[in-house]
């Protein structure tokens, strides 16, 4: 059996224990991987002067794929986001983000079978941005150039779409839906306001359909997809969206089927894979042994599946179905009452996977 070498962060926050399941879990599937331990986020600033340092990157170039665990990004103190940056260092211009009912979690609805792939390196995320009061000048541009007036103290974003990255993250969905037994695949947009940006993401996403006519197109206005998911989730199969309606509907998705703590996630480039949960670090349940691990977990069944090693993530898959259904060793969010005395921690979720993967 051949050894795959992988890159393993650990993360921020809760990061390192999620990591530590995850990689138990994933270990004892059978699969021979070497981990490549490497630090990145708040940890490392220090020692580096970087949160994302260069060896970090060399790691994940390297073996070309990485499981990671969430990494924080302080809240308005002009440190960007790691992860947009990992994302955009790397090329990884696809997240898929898929949402799955499995039984014996607490929910309004069943049956809910969706995948969200979204587009990860431009739009209103490509971090071109303008402090106040530092626009002016660019106020002024705009208003020469035919734009509408803007007030002298905005700050401004700048939201690019361009037809590569639409046609790329398209053509990535079809081909995506095609592998994985799919059958629809619907482009999300506000192309009836934005013209110019979600417009030309509309009408990209036309264009690639037609070399895909195995798979079902259609198309949703990104206020009535809201709608729709909360109404009729059933409806829907592969959604690909820009950046920031990815960011808030996969949150929404992940709400449908039991919440942030199942939902798992795949950074996709044309070479470089980087797995990781939709759930941030949780910095109020560090070092508690409280966090939900599913989530990594699952990112690690989509990684299994990617390094071409699928029976083992369906055998971790069920095993983590079976530990939700039997319903004894879940977290606190996966309880009726989140202070329920009988939930169990991040290490024992690992073990009971273990021994159902033991046992089958
Ligand atoms: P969060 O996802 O960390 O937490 C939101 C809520 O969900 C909190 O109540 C939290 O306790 C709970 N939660 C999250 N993960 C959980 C888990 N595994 N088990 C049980 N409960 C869980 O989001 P936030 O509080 O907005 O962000 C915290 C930090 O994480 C921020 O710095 C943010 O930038 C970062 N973040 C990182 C990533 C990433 O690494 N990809 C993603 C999102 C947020």
């Amino acid at each position: 059996m051949a050894q795959h070498t992988i890159t393993l962060i650990p993360g921020d926050g809760v990061g390192p224990e999620l990591s530590e399941a995850a990689r138990r879990v994933i270990d004892a599937t059978g699969v021979d991987i070497k981990w490549e331990v490497v630090d990145a986020g708040l940890g490392v600033m220090e020692e580096y002067g970087d949160p994302l340092p260069a060896h970090v990157l060399d790691s994940i170039r390297r073996n070309k794929v990485a499981i990671k665990g969430p990494l924080t990004t302080p809240v308005g103190k002009g440190i960007r986001s790691v992860n947009v940056a990992l994302r955009r260092e790397l090329d990884l211009y696809a997240l898929v983000r898929p949402t799955k009912s499995y039984p014996g979690v607490r929910s309004r609805y069943e049956n809910v079978d969706l995948v969200i792939v979204r587009e990860n390196t431009e739009d209103l995320y490509a971090g071109i941005e303008f402090a106040q009061p530092a626009t002016l000048e660019l106020i002024a541009d705009i208003e020469r150039l035919g734009g509408r007036a803007i007030r002298a103290d905005s700050g401004i974003t700048i939201k690019p779409i361009s037809v590569f990255g639409t046609q790329r993250v398209f053509r990535f969905a079809f081909k995506w839906a095609i592998d994985n037994g799919r059958h629809k695949v619907t482009a999300v947009h506000k192309a009836n306001i934005m013209k110019y940006t979600d417009g030309l993401w509309l009408r990209v996403a036309q264009e690639v359909s037609r070399e895909f006519p195995q798979i079902e197109f259609e198309d949703r206005i990104v206020d009535n997809m809201c709608m729709q998911l909360v109404q009729k989730p059933e409806l829907y199969d592969v959604m690909v969206m820009p950046n920031l309606y990815g960011d808030i509907l996969s949150d929404l998705c992940a709400g449908l089927t039991g919440g942030l703590g199942l939902a798992p996630g795949a950074n996709t480039g044309d070479e470089i894979a980087v797995f990781e949960a939709t759930h941030g670090s949780a910095p109020k349940y560090t070092g508690l042994n409280k966090a939900n691990p599913m989530a990594m977990m699952l990112s690690g069944v989509l990684m299994l599946r990617h390094i071409g090693e699928g029976a083992a993530g369906d055998r971790l898959e069920k095993a983590i179905a079976r530990v939700i259904a039997d319903g004894r060793s879940v977290t606190y969010d996966m309880k009726p009452e989140r202070d329920d005395p009988t939930a169990v921690g991040t290490s024992q979720v690992a073990d009971a996977v273990i021994e159902v993967l033991a046992a089958s």
